[in-house]
């Protein structure tokens, strides 16, 4: 038998800690700009689009109303396709801030959490 170890190199984005195999990919990353924080921790916002109440499997009658507890970020590029459905190419090229927000299930009336994108909230009037 032989023991084989194999070393593995990555390079680390200093803006979003993304691994890339890499210099020259962690180098991109690292040239892309960061997104602007939009929204502030505790504001009271409202998803533009909507969701699905995972305990009913049933759609949400209308968009999420909830509070900002938490700002993730900023994240790689290319994740912004995994929390948002809105196709904007624009947030692609972009490190990206995602807004986790808690609010009330309108269908099962639980507390609930998700993350959003910037383009996705709106400020709750
Ligand atoms: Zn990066
Ligand atoms: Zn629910």
């Amino acid at each position: 038998m032989k023991k084989i170890v194999k070393k593995i190199v990555r390079y680390q984005c200093s803006i979003c800690e993304k691994n890339h195999k890499t210099e020259i990919k962690a180098k991109k990353c690292e040239s892309l700009p960061i997104e602007k924080q939009k929204f502030k921790k505790g504001l009271a916002v409202q998803s533009v689009t909507t969701r699905i109440c995972w305990i009913h499997l049933k759609a949400m009658p209308g968009t999420i109303s909830g509070k900002i507890i938490r700002i993730i970020g900023p994240m790689p590029p290319r994740k912004t396709y995994k929390f948002s459905r809105l196709d904007d190419r624009k947030t692609i090229h972009s490190h990206t801030m995602q807004y986790e927000v808690e609010y009330r299930c309108p269908v099962c009336n639980n507390k609930e959490r998700a993350c959003y994108s910037a383009l996705e909230l709106k400020r709750k009037k």
